[in-house]
């Protein structure tokens, strides 16, 4: 039965890492080991794949996405490559409900244009239907630690953008708590299309917030796997399999019914690094929330 070689099966995900060499600031490549720390730790092999300026990205060969942030003069010859390479591999992929997650300069790519504070606009991927302003070089950047709430819990990071970013239809990840977001005027924080996630929290963003991380690896096992599931059989994985030698507790075949897809981690650490940025914004009862999830796993599949 699929259930069987599912819960016995080496999982393996593969992560396309965009631009790694041009959209790496502010320790955005933290996010990639934070991922494949949380993938090793329930054996799943996590393959990174870099893939930079000319390479053509074919979306079959990966399972996630992710690109980080970069300065203006860097971003230029990244957005040109955006929308001339890589525009159809991406749609593709993010029509295919692929996680994705974009941090800051990148973020601002898959909108639908970024204006520097000098020079011509940069024509975006129009993904997120968002577009990004830079105010100019006499304006205060967006500079400080950041807190947002996700999923009735919090996403907390460290943002530095001169670009102001103001959503059309795109939903925001969510709601400034403390700090600027978007724009530092309407109280939104990134954007969300189907599975891809734009956002300007740096920090690296995924080590402090390990539900966040989950949250897309989840996604991603869930549309290799899961579907696999779908075709064949409703297979469900039930936490009867807590055994299960690959990490995985639980595969429904409805993404929406699964509780957790993946074994808990201690992540007692990385809630306390959370709870101590929240206190040091003065969001104290948010940071007594986070101290309490280090007994339970957050998933964003629970109601
Ligand atoms: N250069 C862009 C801006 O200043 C993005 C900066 C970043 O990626 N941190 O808004």
């Amino acid at each position: 039965m699929i259930e069987d070689s599912l819960e016995t099966e080496h999982l393996t995900l593969t992560l396309g890492h965009l631009y790694p060499d041009q959209l790496n600031l502010y320790g955005d490549r933290g996010n990639i080991l934070t991922l494949q720390r949380r993938c090793q730790l329930r054996a799943i092999e996590l393959r990174v794949v870099g893939l930079g300026i000319g390479d053509a990205l074919a979306p079959d060969e990966y399972d996630m996405l992710f690109i980080g942030g970069g300065q203006d003069r860097e971003q230029a010859p990244v957005a040109q490559d955006v929308c001339e390479l890589k525009s159809i591999g991406l749609w593709a992929a993010v029509e295919d409900d692929m996680p994705l997650l974009a941090v800051c300069g990148g973020y601002q790519l898959l909108a639908h244009y970024y204006r520097p504070a000098e020079g011509p606009d940069m024509r975006g991927l129009g993904v997120f239907d968002a577009w990004t302003i830079h105010k100019g070089a006499r304006v205060p950047r967006c500079i400080g630690d950041v807190a947002i709430s996700w999923h009735g819990s919090t996403l907390v990071g460290f943002e530095n953008h001169g670009g102001r970013t103001y959503l059309g239809k795109a939903q925001p990840l969510g709601k400034v708590l403390k700090g600027h977001g978007n724009n530092a005027e309407d109280h939104t924080e990134g954007a969300v299309y189907r599975n891809a996630y734009g956002t300007y929290l740096h920090g690296s963003l995924l080590p402090k917030n390990p539900h966040f991380a989950d949250h897309l690896i989840e996604l991603a096992l869930q549309r290799k796997y899961g579907r696999r599931s779908q075709t064949s059989t409703n297979v469900q994985l039930t936490t009867a399999n807590a055994s299960a030698s690959n990490g995985v507790t639980s595969l429904a075949a409805a993404p929406q019914e699964a509780a957790t897809l993946l074994s808990a981690l201690d992540d007692t650490l990385e809630w306390e690094a959370h709870a101590a940025l929240l206190e040091r914004l003065g969001l104290h009862d948010a940071a007594a929330a986070a101290l309490r999830t280090c007994t339970k796993p957050v998933s964003a599949f629970q109601s």
